[in-house]
């Protein structure tokens, strides 16, 4: 159900016996260890990005009452337990406020202490904009929050941003000190969230089980990325998945001169290719495009006109991949299904800020260097078996163009399959599309 208006994500909802609408799923943790138990009720609201943080706030909860009151010791008979309920409203329009109240008990019936704790959290973006429990800001000074500029709204995220949940973007070492050969506390794991106090060019300080702590600066981000796998439909046309199959892939055109001559030579091959086109050359070269397609090869965008994105702002690289979508839109009627950054750059910025499987290569042929066929043949040949690789080449130069005429004929005889680097992530797994931008722990 969608009350919000068109724009905005669709969140779980239902109406109650007193027929108010209740926001999210109800979801339940219930447990116990040694003399402590708890059940934490909380909501799930179909937002990825909220229900994450909605969850990590739940078990700190937890972590938090069996810091204060857990003692090994079941047998001196003191018990105590945790009730945690929820209030749920909309502020502002699309706002999700989410109160949790906490209720703990002694020896079943005395209550101890009950407090709330207010998270309020933009249902358009996932950010959280406010949290009772690190005293910033004042509700209701926030509440009018969707009627800020977005100017005023970043303003706003800088000033709440000193104290945030981040996930990390591989395992990482948990420290004791700003040192790597300090103490390592624990590992949080890729696609874990943890609590940011406050980040330098080295460390990020964060909060390790309700004490200080360390992580490596550089591998932590505000947006939870993982390595997204490729999920597209591959239609059978009778590749055997134990036979050996390779994925030539073709950057920076269209070209009016050397592309087509490498469709023909597919095309007289019978075998498919990928091409990683820039848009606005395809806003120039749109019936290349649409025969590349037409023979069934795969098509990426190599974003719009070949910056390297790691040198670019959020709203950069967002410019790069739109302005690029749209051209292939007009070409051929849809998105893209991939994409490979120009240069094979991307940084964690570049990752956070695009929706798309980002593919890389293991093969490469440096043509744009060599501009010799032979000695572009020579270089591919260097690796011996080619199952499972893609093989990096440019669909711009006639010299890539001839080396393409009198490989694809060899590594037919060889017994390889051509397939695009979607059915490559199909029939190999997709750990064979990260090899070179990949993530190093710490
Ligand atoms: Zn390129």
């Amino acid at each position: 159900m969608n009350f919000l208006g068109d724009n905005t994500p669709t969140m779980y909802g239902s109406y109650d016996e007193s027929n108010i609408y209740k926001i999210g799923k109800a979801q339940m943790i219930i447990d116990y260890q040694d003399n402590c138990n708890w059940t934490i009720s909380y909501p799930e609201t179909g937002i990825e990005e909220i229900d994450e943080k909605v969850l990590f706030y739940a078990n700190r909860l937890r972590d938090n009452f069996l810091m204060q009151y857990k003692s090994g010791d079941v047998s001196n008979g003191t018990s105590y337990g945790m009730h945690v309920e929820y209030e749920t409203s909309l502020e502002s329009g699309d706002n999700f406020c989410l109160i949790f109240i906490d209720t703990i008990t002694e020896n079943e019936d005395t209550i101890i202490s009950k407090n709330e704790y207010t998270h309020l959290f933009s249902i358009l973006t996932g950010e959280e904009l406010y949290n009772s429990d690190k005293a910033i800001g004042d509700f209701a000074n926030i509440e009018d929050y969707s009627n800020y500029t977005s100017e005023e709204t970043d303003q706003l995220e800088l000033l709440y941003s000193d104290d945030i949940i981040k996930f990390a973007t591989t395992n990482l070492n948990i420290r004791s000190q700003r040192s790597t050969s300090s103490e390592k506390l624990g590992t949080l794991y890729e696609g874990e969230a943890i609590e940011v106090k406050s980040s330098d060019k080295d460390w990020e300080t964060v909060i390790y089980n309700g004490n200080i702590a360390y992580i490596k600066t550089g591998y932590l981000t505000k947006k939870k990325v993982l390595h997204a796998p490729i999920e597209i439909e591959v239609v059978d046309r009778g590749i055997d998945p134990s036979k050996p199959m390779l994925a030539l892939t073709f950057d920076d055109g269209p070209s009016p001169y050397s592309t087509p001559r490498i469709l023909d030579a597919l095309e007289k091959n019978g075998v498919v290719a990928t091409f990683f086109d820039l848009g606005q050359l395809v806003n120039t070269y749109p019936d290349i495009v649409r025969r590349e397609e037409q023979i069934g090869c795969e098509i990426g965008s190599h974003t719009y006109s070949h910056k390297n994105l790691n040198t670019l702002s959020d709203a950069q690289i967002k410019e790069e991949i739109t302005k690029s979508e749209n051209a292939f839109i007009k070409a051929l009627g849809h998105k893209t299904t991939l994409v490979r950054p120009p240069y094979g750059n991307a940084n964690l910025k570049v990752k956070e800020n695009i929706d798309y499987p980002l593919i890389d290569w293991n093969v490469d042929s440096l043509d744009w260097k060599l501009r010799d066929k032979n000695k572009i043949i020579q270089r591919v040949r260097q690796t011996g078996n080619f199952d499972g690789h893609i093989i990096l080449m440019h669909s711009i130069y006639e010299t890539t163009a001839a080396a393409v005429e009198e490989l694809i004929p060899q590594l037919l005889n060889e017994g390889y399959q051509f397939v695009t680097v979607s059915e490559l992530a199909f029939y190999k797994g997709n750990t064979v599309l990260y090899t070179a931008i990949d993530y190093h722990g710490f």
